[in-house]
């Protein structure tokens, strides 16, 4: 079969051709480019069996990230599999907000505590962005950290980046100028409305209790007994929690491009 022939049937069969495309690339190994400049270029059998396997997980509803076993943040690629949650562009505001002060931080090297890391890709993008922080990274589930280490070792930040498996603040003795977190925050109500799709990532990096507050509660109550003079605790939140977490502790929300309040900032002055 043709290239192009091969993206009008994933196309067909997906309803996307933007998925088209990207399994494609995957798998032909080329940018979307090289598909519609070489579409009459014969795809090898082994490459086509491949190509017809993700289109049927995908049709199957398994997001497309753990399909290609990949995953886009900051510009930068990260391999996931289903044992860590699928980074978002939203959180990509916090990197980018944490990389602005590292920017204006007076210090040379800024000690980072990333909680609930998953794939890792926090610390390893604010990092490859500034070349500035000393991070520990940490997940209470082993597997996820076997993603992120496979994600560290990719990008050669050993020497940088320690991962700890452990809950929350339990496995740290030390404080540090910047403590961030995407924790879970959808409540138990709101995870059942979520799409099938979604379901299919751990639900531990997702879900937090009644009202998805149970880990913010205690990243605003231990978590800002961590950050060091100067320094700031910054974390996701969910689209209604604005209110009940300014009244747990004084702190700055600030809203993502669709206007929604997306993540908390509190400061150490
Ligand atoms: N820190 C990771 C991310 O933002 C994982 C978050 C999580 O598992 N809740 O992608």
């Amino acid at each position: 079969m043709k290239i192009k022939d091969a993206l009008r049937k994933s196309h067909f069969l997906l309803g996307s051709l933007v998925e088209a495309e990207a399994i494609l690339s995957h798998i032909l190994s080329a940018d979307k480019t090289y598909l519609y400049l070489h579409e009459d270029e014969e795809i090898t059998e082994q490459n086509l069996e491949k190509i017809k396997e993700i289109v049927k997980r995908r049709r199957g509803g398994v997001p497309l990230s753990y399909v290609l076993k990949k995953a886009s943040f900051m510009g930068l690629d990260f391999y996931v599999d289903e044992r860590v949650f699928i980074p978002r562009k939203e959180t990509e505001l916090l990197v980018e907000e944490i990389i602005e002060f590292i920017k204006r931080s007076k210090k040379k090297r800024l000690s980072l505590l990333d909680v609930g890391t998953g794939s890792c890709c926090i610390p390893i993008s604010v990092f490859y962005y500034t070349h500035r922080t000393k991070t520990i990274a940490t997940d209470k589930s082993f597997s996820a950290l076997e993603v992120a280490r496979r994600n560290v070792e990719e990008y050669s930040l050993k020497d940088d980046i320690s991962l700890v498996c452990g809950d929350l603040f339990s496995p740290l003795n030390k404080k540090f100028d910047i403590v961030i977190s995407n924790p879970p925050y959808v409540s138990t109500d709101d995870y059942r409305k979520v799409s099938e799709e979604v379901k299919k990532e751990p639900i531990r990096a997702l879900m937090a209790g009644k009202d998805g507050l149970d880990v913010i509660k205690v990243l605003i109550e231990e978590g800002r007994k961590l950050v060091l003079p100067d320094g700031i605790l910054i974390f996701e939140i969910g689209y209604n929690q604005e209110e009940m977490v300014k009244s747990m502790y004084p702190c700055v929300v600030k809203k993502d491009y669709a206007g929604i309040p997306r993540y908390a900032i509190v400061k150490n002055e």
